[in-house]
């Protein structure tokens, strides 16, 4: 029911219409829930929904490494962050295999299994995160999207609040351990995760 414009960058980054190359602007309209404010074109009736984008996170847990949970940094990322494995599900393909997907294209280890950890809004990013837990062997080959991969002992891992931090907090906790918290200063992880 809210006639505020979306609250992220995201929602203003558009300008023109994929449809027509009209401008874009934000409008109201009634929709089902109430008046609402989107970026729309006014010469094709085209509405910019901005519906969150499917990301799919893996904690791979390392089964010829003693269970040590492999994290990697990003390139695009400044500082020493190590993270889950992420990517986009791709069209065609169900969130299991494109977690699975996933995990060969960015590390090359194979996987014997992936079970569901939980999903997670990340809403920073419009982003809402599909998180497995994977079990998985080989050696680790990484994609040139990562910089560095580093194997944690899952005891000793930090988990920073929100998206995947939180998918890995839980996972944590399942196996009975009680990490560490921190939170992701303002200018964090960027797109892709
Ligand atoms: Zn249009």
């Amino acid at each position: 029911m809210s006639q505020e414009p979306p609250p992220f960058a995201h929602a203003t980054r558009w300008r023109w219409c994929p449809q027509c190359a009209g401008a874009l602007a934000l409008s109201a309209r009634d929709e089902d829930g109430g008046p609402r404010t989107r970026l729309r074109c006014a010469a094709c009736g085209f509405t910019h929904w901005n519906n969150p984008v499917p990301v799919l996170a893996a904690v791979i847990e390392m089964a010829d490494r003693g269970g040590q949970v492999l994290l990697a940094r990003n390139a695009a990322w400044s500082g020493r962050l190590f993270a889950l494995i992420t990517g986009f599900m791709e069209a065609g393909e169900t969130p299991e295999e494109g977690v699975r997907r996933e995990i060969v294209e960015e590390t090359s280890v194979s996987v014997d299994s992936v079970d569901l950890i939980g999903v997670y809004d990340f809403q920073r990013m419009n982003q809402i995160i599909v998180a497995y837990h994977a079990v998985a062997r080989g050696e680790i080959r990484l994609s040139p999207e990562l910089a560095e991969y580093r194997l944690f002992e899952p005891s000793t891992l930090k988990c920073w609040n929100g998206g995947t931090g939180d998918a890995l907090y839980d996972w944590l906790r399942s196996r009975g351990h009680t990490p560490q918290r921190w939170t992701l200063p303002p200018a964090g992880p960027s797109s892709g995760n």
